[in-house]
């Protein structure tokens, strides 16, 4: 199997340690697989993406030391492969519109006899409040929010697997029961994007025929939805390799708006490529 594997960062702040973690070890391993190593940028929030942020993407891993083939693949650009699968879940009476908001879910998980509101990948699990009264027929509505209704989606759907050969190596199996009491309806498109991280994950990683996934640790959780969609979409499911999270010195996981960490601070400050990478013991 050729080994091709992508780096998708979001441009709505620097790349901090974490990244350059996550990108030279997806390099490190194309090169050592004689394979293909892509860059994605996964710019889908169009309110807080920025050109100069995606600029400084760019620079950044050149300067680490990173290339990829051009021309380099924009969420922002994929909107009608969105729509289409949007489409097809829709046509088959797997999506339905939601309208409710974080406090609406917030209010109905918070009432005492529900106990404490159970936390999937995107948070609470979502307690199923507009599944069953909204209006499924006709053309698929845009400008909402809309879910997979994740009972009828697995009811069809049987040995769900995926390699992961990362933290945990294991030959993992996402079981139907699981997907709909701790998972739920996931978002499929946002309100305002017309798409969601979920879907539109799944299907570049399918259009750039990505083979093997190397991300960090925090999404492993999400890969169960992914691998359903693949099923879902007629898509192949790539091996993961879900690696260990940078963590500042209070243990604490690095997020975009830890700027102390940034790569282009180590940079002003002279810091080479080869001290970053043995910082991140890599
Ligand atoms: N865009 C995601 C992020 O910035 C990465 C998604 C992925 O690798 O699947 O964290």
């Amino acid at each position: 199997m050729s080994f091709r594997t992508r780096f998708a960062p979001s441009p709505t702040g620097p790349l901090h340690l974490g990244h350059a973690f996550s990108a030279l070890l997806a390099y490190d391993m194309a090169m050592a697989a004689d394979g293909v190593f892509l860059l994605r940028i996964e710019d889908i929030d169009q309110s807080r993406a920025r050109p100069e942020w995606e600029a400084q993407i760019y620079d950044d891993l050149h300067w680490l030391g990173i290339d990829w083939p051009e021309p380099v693949m924009r969420q922002s650009e994929r909107q009608d492969a969105y729509d289409a699968a949007l489409d097809r879940l829709w046509a088959e009476g797997l999506l339905y519109p939601c309208t409710c908001s974080r406090a609406d879910i917030a209010a109905a998980t918070s009432a005492p006899q529900e106990g404490t509101p159970l936390l999937g990948p995107d948070g609470i699990v979502y307690p199923g409040t507009c599944r069953e009264k909204s209006d499924r027929l006709g053309s698929r509505p845009r400008g909402m929010t809309l879910r997979l209704d994740m009972r009828k989606a697995v009811a069809g759907v049987s040995d769900l697997r995926f390699t992961e050969t990362g933290t945990e190596p294991a030959a993992v199996t996402v079981s139907s029961a699981e997907l709909i009491t701790q998972v739920g309806d996931a978002v499929l498109a946002r309100r305002d994007m017309g798409t969601s991280y979920h879907l539109s994950v799944v299907l570049d990683d399918a259009a750039q025929d990505i083979s093997h996934v190397v991300r960090g640790a925090d999404l492993f959780e999400a890969t169960q939805i992914h691998v359903l969609l693949q099923r879902l979409l007629g898509l192949p499911t790539p091996i993961y390799h879900h690696h260990r999270l940078i963590r500042d010195e209070n243990g604490k996981r690095l997020a975009k708006r830890d700027d102390a960490r940034a790569i282009s601070l180590y940079r002003s400050e002279g810091l080479t490529p080869d001290e970053i990478r043995s910082k991140l013991s890599i």
